[in-house]
Formats: structure tokens, C-alpha cells, sequence
């Protein structure tokens, strides 16, 4: 059986701009905000907001933060050309408290219906890779968990985001996502 396991954070929802939305409500003047560029973006996100309240803000909210998340431009075609094209699309996705795990799962089913053969929650990004079989595929923005899911055995395509790629213009990162949803769309993979 054809499986493609898809991270959610940055491949179908995005996180940033979430954050963003839910920093506002809160009062704080995201304009000022410089655009983050790595995962560890608190001290980048709000130079008044650190990582530690940064993340107590989130876990506060998470039961409307993480089923309320917007949608990433891509994820809908994304998940409609891996329906197509494989026999199975699963979710891994790197949450750790129980309300946040709650809250993305009715996100997963009020955005995608109930599409997905498995769901599964980990602890870190490399976790993902005690999912790994041979011919499974891992799309994810994370290059530690692509890079544990080919040690592993399976195959992976590294998602590009500014937080990952460090190329800054959004159009190359366009073009590479672009180019991995022709390939699954024209049953290369
Ligand atoms: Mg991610």
C-alpha cells in the first residue's frame, strides 16, 4: 500500500500567522513584528513576548488556537492530490498537550472532513520516524524529522518555508512546493 504522511504546521496550517492573529486579539501591535525565520522565533515574533510566555499564551488558548488555525494556500489541493495519488494519507504532527491534541483534531475534521487513515500525535519531530516504512512518504517542513524518516527507511520531501530554506523570498518556496505537488499530481511518486 502507497502511504504519504503529511505534517501539519506549515505544510497545512499555518502556525506563524496564527500566532499572529491570536498576539493581536491580545493587544499586541504585530506590525511592529519582524517576520520570524527559524522555529525557535518567540524572541523574533514580539521582542516583549519570550519563549516561555510566548508558549503559556498558546497552551492558555489552545482549545480555540489550534481548532480555529488558519489554512495555508496550498493545503487543500495538497491533500486532494495525495487522496488521488495514494491509498492512504496520514497525519503525523508534533503537539504535546492533550487540549492541543483535542482542539487539531476537530481542525483536522472541520477542515478536512474525515479524509485521513491515521492521525498521530508525537513528541518531537524526529519521533515521526517510528512511522517510516519503505515506500511511505514524509511531507514535512521540519529537515530533522525528513532526515529521521529516511534514516529510518522511508522516503521524504522537505515542505519549503522561509523558517526553513533561509532564502527569504516566498516565490522560491512557492516554486518548490509547486514543483512537489505536480509530481504526486502526475503519479510520479
Ligand atoms: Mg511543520
Amino acid at each position: 500500500m502507497k502511504s504519504v504522511w503529511l505534517d501539519v504546521d506549515a505544510v497545512l496550517a499555518d502556525f506563524v500567522l496564527s500566532a499572529k492573529v491570536l498576539f493581536q486579539s491580545r493587544g499586541h501591535d504585530t506590525n511592529l513584528l519582524k517576520p520570524a525565520t527559524n522555529w525557535d522565533f518567540s524572541l523574533e515574533f514580539n521582542p516583549a513576548v519570550g519563549r516561555a510566555e510566548f508558549d503559556s499564551v498558546i497552551e492558555a488558548n489552545a482549545d480555540r488556537f489550534w481548532r480555529y488555525m488558519v489554512t495555508t494556500p496550498e493545503a487543500s489541493r495538497l491533500v486532494n492530490s495525495c487522496l488521488e495519488n495514494f491509498d492512504q494519507v496520514n497525519i503525523a504532527t508534533c503537539v504535546t498537550s492533550a487540549r492541543a491534541r483535542a482542539a487539531r483534531t476537530m481542525w483536522l475534521t472541520e477542515t478536512f472532513g474525515t479524509v485521513f487513515g491515521k492521525v498521530r500525535f508525537v513528541e518531537s519531530f524526529k519521533a515521526k520516524a517510528k512511522f517510516a516504512k519503505e515506500f511511505d512518504y514524509l511531507i514535512d517542513d521540519s529537515r530533522d524529522a525528513c532526515n529521521a524518516w529516511r534514516d529510518a527507511g522511508g522516503r521524504s520531501l522537505l515542505w519549503r518555508t522561509p523558517l526553513n530554506s533561509g532564502w527569504w523570498k516566498t516565490e522560491h518556496c512557492e516554486l518548490a512546493n509547486e514543483m512537489i505537488m505536480q509530481t504526486i499530481e502526475k503519479g510520479v511518486l
